[in-house]
């Protein structure tokens, strides 16, 4: 027998020694110290030696395998570093360079200023509504008091998308839906898209985003209007406004009106801003006309309301001093990284 260990241990390192890949290597250690490999073969055959004999049988059989294991250990080491340093060599990767660059995302600055506005809006007491972007003449419209011959329906003015059907011009269509899905007290803050079929300037583009915000209760008057846009408008740019009130005409208000704040800039003094005014032009405001009230079954006797609403784009105009409103939907990283938190 010791004949024999002695041939296969010749064998195993002759057979070694035209190893050149793991695959190779892998074969013969499972052709030796696999379960059914030469070593396990003598394993088997030491159970038929006799006496003193077999502890000597043995410890050869397990010298033996120590001197495949370690060999092959050591051989598939140096194999693997080899085949790596091949495969890096041919994949040209420099591996001193650094790694890519990992950018953070934040959210929009319309989405941020809209978020901020909702906020507040919660904290004091308003509930958000949404309503559709594409909706009828009806409640985009005709419930807000607007005549058929009013031109804010003129084409020009409205993208409509059939006979009857429109992407709304104000997120005013959703007041329309509440009235008509609930009673007072009715306290929303209605955020979303409005369309303009306009040109599209640095002043003026197709669509904007809005917030709306609508109250009717017993005995709402115009001083709560007055107060409730004030308290919002100080918390929004975080220090106290002057509100300026000036007469306007909306269809479904009555009166109607436009709502200025002292410069942000100049603190009233003039400015390029606001046109050396001291104000600037920043809402439009009015009480809840009666026949709005009457058209969502509400009684204007007994009820009255107001509503205000401002456009998110032209907030974020005036308080970063923004020039042109293209650069919110063009995704200029350039632009838009300047609102990234740090
Ligand atoms: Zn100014």
């Amino acid at each position: 027998m010791q004949q024999q260990i002695h041939t296969l241990q010749k064998q195993f390192d002759s057979e070694l020694t035209k190893v050149s890949h793991i695959a190779d290597l892998e074969a013969i250690r499972l052709k030796y110290l696999g379960k059914k490999g030469a070593i396990q073969d003598l394993m088997k055959a030491l159970r038929d030696v006799q006496g003193d004999e077999r502890a000597t049988v043995g410890k050869w059989i397990n010298d033996l395998k120590t001197h495949v294991t370690s060999i092959t250990d050591s051989l598939h080491t140096s194999l693997v570093e080899r085949e790596a340093a091949v495969r890096l060599s041919q994949e040209d990767i420099d591996v001193t360079l650094p790694g890519r660059v990992r950018h953070v995302g934040c959210r929009h600055i319309v989405t941020k200023i809209l978020d901020e506005m909702l906020d507040i809006l919660m904290g004091m007491g308003f509930s958000v509504q949404y309503g559709p972007d594409i909706d009828s003449d009806y409640y985009n419209f005709e419930a807000l008091n607007f005549a058929p011959d009013h031109p804010a329906r003129d084409m020009q003015d409205t993208f409509y998308v059939g006979e009857d059907m429109l992407l709304r011009t104000h997120t005013s269509n959703i007041q329309a839906r509440v009235m008509e899905a609930s009673k007072p007290p009715i306290r929303i803050a209605a955020p979303g898209k409005a369309y303009r079929n306009e040109t599209i300037t640095a002043r003026s583009h197709v669509f904007f985003h809005q917030v709306e915000v609508f109250y009717v209760d017993k005995g709402v008057n115009f001083a709560d209007c007055q107060a409730t846009m004030k308290d919002f408008l100080s918390k929004l740019f975080h220090s106290k406004v002057e509100t300026r009130f000036r007469p306007s005409y909306f269809p479904f208000v009555e009166p109607g009106m436009e709502v200025d704040i002292n410069c942000i800039n100049c603190n009233g003094k003039g400015c390029s801003l606001c046109k050396h005014t001291g104000w600037l032009e920043i809402a439009g405001a009015g009480m809840v006309h009666p026949a709005v009230l009457k058209n969502g079954d509400i009684d204007p006797e007994i009820y009255s309301g107001f509503a205000w609403g401002m456009g998110v784009e032209r907030l974020i105009l005036l308080k970063h001093g923004v020039k042109d409103i293209r650069l919110f939907t063009e995704n200029d990283m350039r632009f838009l990284r300047q609102f990234a938190p740090l």
